[in-house]
């Protein structure tokens, strides 16, 4: 059984322990031909061209002939895997002006460890005879896989902490808070001036969901085809941030919404169905610490109604905003309440449990 929350201060290793199984597995990119021969004066365009390569400065033409190495990642430069399953590189191309193709001396450095879940960056560094060099990373996100939720849930006291409809202003200082303690959580995300922190949620190690773009039920919920724009939108605009694309979903008000029969009858019980069809996972939530509502908007009231759901269920889907600071400031208790009574805090995957609502609408 891995350990999700231990603490932050623990370094991940590059080589596996000696029990662990099953092993390491790093297997090499395929060495790709460049498309001309040694005297290639510009880089043969990349599917997937990187703004990190950086070719380096030019000696003085008397010297010797001008040299440009450039390498370039093919396929995505962020990846997932699950834990214990193979990566698989899928390769980069490298090459100069001078030598051409640099394949053979590119070198591939990793701290990736596929036992255990982290963020790994993998750098490939291109060097031609003279010694000038062009390096480019990749980030490999190694998640827990389907073996590693089910224990988990079938123990019990699983917390699935989920912030909804930011990141705002408040963001920061709740990854603070999630990093001192290494809990891992769920954001379900809308488009916001603070959208640049899905990468630092995501970085570290956080699941970044999708909410929707606009949140605007009036919007959202006219039209399914209304609805799945405005998915999509948020989908991408994350992906550009991140290189990541999300299938978990959280409809803006819940499945359960009412307020969408102003807009489209019948329209959540239609989507609750083609989202699914899709391959989006949708989560309602079984515990709700009601920080929206005016009347209990405290700390003391979002921490106690977390903790008495967490109480109550073995799989507790905690429904939060981090939009708001009084809720932000209750979840350093909520957490060392769990900590202490051998909860184990987790991010939502398509493995995990999914509360659903009854649909009204
Ligand atoms: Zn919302």
């Amino acid at each position: 059984m891995p350990t999700p929350n231990k603490p932050a201060s623990v370094e991940v290793k590059y080589a596996p322990a000696a029990t662990a199984t099953p092993f390491l597995t790093i297997t090499m990119p395929p060495i790709i031909e460049p498309s001309e021969s040694t005297d290639i004066l510009s880089p043969t365009p990349s599917p997937s061209p990187s703004p990190s390569s950086t070719p380096t400065p030019s000696p003085t033409p008397t010297e010797r002939p001008e040299s440009v190495v450039s390498i370039n990642l093919l396929g995505e430069p962020v990846m997932e895997i699950k834990r214990c399953s193979e990566w698989i590189d899928p390769g980069f191309v490298a090459q100069d002006s001078i030598d051409g193709n640099l394949a053979a001396s590119t070198t591939i450095s990793s701290d990736l460890d596929v036992n255990e879940v982290g963020c790994y960056t993998v750098t490939y560094t291109a060097r031609n005879v003279v010694g000038d060099t062009a390096e480019v990373s990749r980030t490999v996100y190694v998640r827990y896989n389907k073996e590693d939720y089910e224990a988990f849930e079938a123990k019990g006291k699983v917390v699935y902490l989920t912030f909804d409809d930011g990141p705002s202003e408040n963001t920061e200082k709740l990854l603070g808070i999630l990093d001192k303690y290494n809990v891992k959580v769920t954001f379900f995300v809308k488009n916001s001036d603070q959208l640049d922190l899905v990468k630092k949620e995501a970085a570290n190690g956080h699941t970044v969901a999708i909410h929707t773009y606009t949140h605007s039920y009036s919007k959202v919920y006219r039209s399914e085809e209304a609805y799945y724009d405005d998915l999509y939108k948020m989908r991408e605009a994350v992906y550009e941030k991140i290189g990541l694309r999300s299938n978990l979903i959280r409809f803006p008000g819940g499945s359960s919404n009412t307020v969408s029969r102003s807009y489209n009858s019948g329209i959540m019980t239609r989507l609750a169905k083609s989202v699914q069809e899709k391959g989006f996972c949708y989560f309602d939530w079984n515990v709700s610490t009601t920080d929206g509502n005016a009347s209990t908007r405290t700390s003391d009231v979002v921490r106690d109604h977390a903790i008495a759901g967490m109480k109550s269920k073995n799989i507790a889907v905690v429904l939060m905003h981090d939009t708001h600071s009084h809720t932000v400031n209750a979840v350093e208790e909520i957490i060392n309440f769990g900590l202490e009574n051998g909860y184990t805090f987790l991010p939502l995957s398509e493995y995990s449990f999914q509360p659903h609502h009854g649909i009204s609408n």
